[in-house]
């Protein structure tokens, strides 16, 4: 069970006058597909930054099952993150760019293997480990950072607009694929995207914002068939 509780959280930027994320309050229950939506710079990634620890917290506390994680350093949260922009290793193997988190943190070997083998097999990779990203197709390329991100095992999986690189079509199926693997891995997930069909389509609860603020929380039945 992973609970992920963000209490009254703050965030302004260095050298900026006004608050990019305002008195956001969720409390975020196991297993629960949270998708944050709203137009660009109303505060989506500062927010789901700040969960990762990529950025520092101004003010508010978060917590992951009770525990305050405002000080711990990104490495020790347990968290997979998937950004928009996957940048894949161009002259590594599909192998070794999903091993490479794994090698960097002292992972063994077999273990290793099995996980990327894992991940590989949930993902439709397993043809694919002995070839460079150039050879895959956009799609496969956007599976390969999903598989990179989720070998850990990590039970928070943060992903920030991870589809908007592709073209209608594919995103449409690769939507399908992130709801699945939600399911499949049991994480709880935070989703950020500026499109609503995304949003409704993937979320147990949509947080919509707006300029930095929290504007509603809701089903996607609440947040978009208000009569
Ligand atoms: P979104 O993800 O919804 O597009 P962001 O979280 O990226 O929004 O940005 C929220 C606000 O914070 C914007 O006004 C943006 O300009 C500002 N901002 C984001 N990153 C930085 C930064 N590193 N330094 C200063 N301001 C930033
Ligand atoms: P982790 O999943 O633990 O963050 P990664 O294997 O994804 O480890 O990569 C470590 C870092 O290197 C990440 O910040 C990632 O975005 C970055 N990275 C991955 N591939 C490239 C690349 N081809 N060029 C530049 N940076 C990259």
């Amino acid at each position: 069970m992973v609970e992920v509780d963000l209490n009254h959280i703050y965030k302004k930027y260095e050298g900026n006058d006004k608050y990019s994320v305002n008195d956001f309050d969720l409390h975020i229950k196991p297993k629960e597909f949270i998708v944050f939506v709203g137009p660009s710079g109303c505060g989506k990634s500062t927010t789901l930054r700040m969960i990762a620890g990529l950025e520092d917290i101004s003010k508010g506390t978060l917590e992951i099952d009770g525990k305050v994680m405002n000080d711990v350093a990104p490495k020790d949260r347990n968290i997979a993150m998937v950004f928009q922009n996957y940048a894949l290793y161009p002259h590594m193997t599909i192998y070794d760019n999903m091993a490479f988190g794994l090698k960097l943190r002292h992972y063994k070997k077999e273990d290793i293997d099995k996980r990327v083998k894992n991940a590989a097999k949930i993902l439709g990779l397993e043809d694919y480990l002995d070839k460079k990203p150039g050879a895959l197709s956009g799609g496969q390329r956007q599976r390969v950072a999903l598989g990179r991100a989720i070998v850990r095992d990590a039970p928070i999986f943060l992903m920030d607009e991870p589809l908007s690189n592709l073209d209608a079509k594919l995103r449409v199926s690769m939507r399908a694929e992130i709801a699945k693997l939600h399911q499949r891995l049991g994480t709880t997930s935070i989703y950020v995207t500026h499109d609503q069909t995304e949003a409704m389509t993937l979320a147990d609860r949509v947080v919509v914002m707006s300029v930095g603020h929290v504007q509603q929380i809701g089903t996607p039945l609440e947040v978009y068939n208000e009569p």
